[in-house]
C-alpha cells in the first residue's frame, strides 16, 4: 500500500446553486453573506458547526475592541450595526470607558443567525467544506462533506471565510502559514462577587504567576463579561493550529487549567464554594493558520505607520490597545494573485503576521467580511473578476452600506 492509498473517481451531486457561496459562518463569513444578499445576490453559507460566530461565540473570544481610533469611527457598517442592536438589546455592554465591549456569545449567535434568515440568506449548518471545483482556473463551487456524504454546491463566486484558508488551500492558491498561540477560553459562573471581594482578584493573580503556561498566557477578568461570569481568555502553546493531534493536547491542557482554576477558588475564596466551569469554548482558539498571497499584502511597515492609506481601501482596522496600528484595509488583500471566482476575508487575508494582529480582530473581520461580500456579489451581477471590479463602485456601495472611511 506505501504511504498513501489512491481514491477512487467519484461522481458527486450538486446540491445547492447560488450567486454567492460563502465557505465559514464567523465574523466575516457573516458579514460577507449579509452584504452580498443586500446587494441582491442569492446567497448560500455553510459552516461546519451548529452557529455563527466562529471563535467569536464557539471559541468564547467576547471582547470586542474600540470602532473609535483618533476620536474618530474607523468601524461602521454590518460590524457596528450588530454591536449597537446586542447593546440596545442587553446582550451587551461597554467596558468602562476603553471603548471596548463584552457581549454574550449565545445572543451573538442569535442575532447572527436570525438577520441572515430576515435577509433571505440560505444558511447550513453541519456541512464541512473539503474542496474547490475550478473550470480554467476559475472557482466555480464547492465540494463540501456531510452526514450524507459528499455534496456539491455550485455558483458564480465563493468567499474562503473559514478563517483557515481551507478553500485557499485546496484551489492552489498561494498560502504563507506559521504556527501560532492557540488558546482555549472558559468561563466561570457560580461567583458572589460582593462576597469574593479583594480575595477573587488576588487569587486570580497568584494563579496567573504560577500556572501561566510556560509559552503562553493567561488572563481572568472578575465577572465583567454582560452575563456576570468570571471570563479567562488565553495562549496555552505556540502549534500548528491546522494539526489535528496539537489541537487535542491542547484541549486538553485548556480544559485541566480551567478546572485547576475553578477548584482553587473553591477553595480559597469567599463566595466561591459554589463556582463552577460554565463552559469551555467548544471551538478552540487558533488564532491564524493559512494566510492569502493577494494582490496587496497588509505588512508589518504599513501597520506601524499610523493612520496608513491604501488608494483601494474597502474600510479601516485598528489594534486590540494602540491606535498606532490604525490602517486602511487595501481590496487587494482579500483577492487572490491568481484565478478567479474567488475572495478571501477575515482571519486569512493577505498580510504579514504583525499587521494581522489588526486585521485578524472581530470588528476588522467584520469589515473585510462586508467588502468581500458587497464584491462578489458585483461580480456575480456583472460577470466581472475581483482582480479587475471598477474600485470606485465598491467603495461608493460600502459607503452607502455605512462603512467608515478615512477622511481625505
Ligand atoms: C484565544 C483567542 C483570543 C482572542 N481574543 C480576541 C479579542 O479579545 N478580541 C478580538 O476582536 N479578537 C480576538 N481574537 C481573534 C478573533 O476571535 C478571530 O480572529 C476572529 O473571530 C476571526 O474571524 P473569522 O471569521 O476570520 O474566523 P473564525 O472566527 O475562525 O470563523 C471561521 C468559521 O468558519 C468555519 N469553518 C472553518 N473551516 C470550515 C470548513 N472547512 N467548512 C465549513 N466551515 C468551516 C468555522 O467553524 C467558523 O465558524 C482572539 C482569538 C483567539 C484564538
Amino acid at each position: 500500500m506505501g504511504d498513501h492509498i489512491r481514491e477512487p473517481a467519484r461522481k458527486t451531486p450538486i446540491r445547492w446553486r447560488a450567486d454567492v457561496i460563502v465557505a465559514g459562518g464567523g465574523p466575516a463569513g457573516f458579514a460577507a453573506a449579509l452584504a452580498a444578499r443586500r446587494q441582491g445576490a442569492d446567497v448560500l453559507l455553510l459552516e461546519r458547526h451548529g452557529h455563527l460566530g466562529g471563535l467569536a461565540t464557539g471559541g468564547l473570544v467576547v471582547e470586542l475592541p474600540s470602532f473609535e481610533a483618533d476620536g474618530r469611527p474607523i468601524i461602521g457598517g454590518i460590524g457596528r450595526e450588530l454591536r449597537d442592536a446586542l447593546i440596545q438589546r442587553g446582550h451587551a455592554a461597554m467596558k468602562g470607558d476603553t471603548g471596548h465591549c463584552f457581549f454574550d456569545p449565545e445572543a451573538m449567535k442569535w442575532l447572527c443567525a436570525r438577520l441572515l434568515r430576515e435577509a433571505g440568506v440560505r444558511v447550513v449548518h453541519h456541512v464541512w467544506v473539503a474542496g474547490t471545483v475550478t473550470d480554467g482556473g476559475r472557482v466555480t463551487g464547492l465540494l463540501a462533506e456531510t452526514k450524507q456524504g459528499r455534496v456539491a454546491a455550485a455558483g458564480d463566486m465563493v468567499i474562503d471565510a473559514t478563517g483557515d484558508g481551507d478553500v485557499i488551500a485546496s484551489t492552489g492558491c498561494e498560502f504563507d502559514q506559521a504556527h501560532a498561540l492557540i488558546g482555549l477560553p472558559w468561563r466561570i459562573a457560580g461567583i458572589d462577587a460582593n462576597r469574593a471581594g479583594p480575595a477573587l482578584a488576588a487569587t486570580l493573580s497568584s494563579f496567573r504567576e504560577e500556572r501561566a503556561p510556560e509559552r503562553g498566557w493567561l488572563a481572568a477578568m472578575p465577572v465583567t463579561t454582560a452575563d456576570g461570569s468570571l471570563w479567562c481568555t488565553n495562549g496555552l502553546d505556540v502549534a500548528d493550529g491546522l494539526d489535528p493531534e496539537a489541537l487535542s493536547e491542547l484541549e486538553l491542557r485548556g480544559r485541566e487549567l480551567a478546572f485547576a482554576l475553578v477548584e482553587r477558588l473553591r477553595r480559597e475564596v469567599p463566595g466561591c464554594g459554589s463556582a463552577y466551569v460554565s463552559d469551555v469554548a467548544p471551538q478552540i482558539g487558533v488564532r491564524h493558520t493559512r494566510r492569502l498571497v493577494g494582490r496587496s499584502r497588509v505588512t508589518d511597515g504599513d501597520a506601524r505607520v499610523h493612520d496608513k492609506r491604501y488608494p483601494d481601501a474597502i474600510g479601516r482596522a485598528g489594534g486590540f490597545y494602540q491606535v498606532r496600528s490604525l490602517t486602511d484595509v487595501p481590496y487587494g488583500a482579500l483577492v487572490p494573485a491568481r484565478g478567479d471566482g474567488l475572495l478571501v476575508a477575515g482571519r486569512c487575508v493577505s498580510a504579514d503576521l504583525w499587521a494581522l494582529e489588526t486585521l485578524r480582530l472581530i470588528h476588522a473581520c467584520w469589515v473585510t467580511g462586508q467588502a468581500a461580500g458587497t464584491a462578489a456579489a458585483m461580480c456575480a451581477e456583472s460577470g466581472a473578476v475581483p482582480a479587475t471590479l471598477p474600485y470606485p463602485d465598491l467603495r461608493a456601495r460600502l459607503q452607502a452600506e455605512g462603512v467608515a472611511f478615512a477622511e481625505g
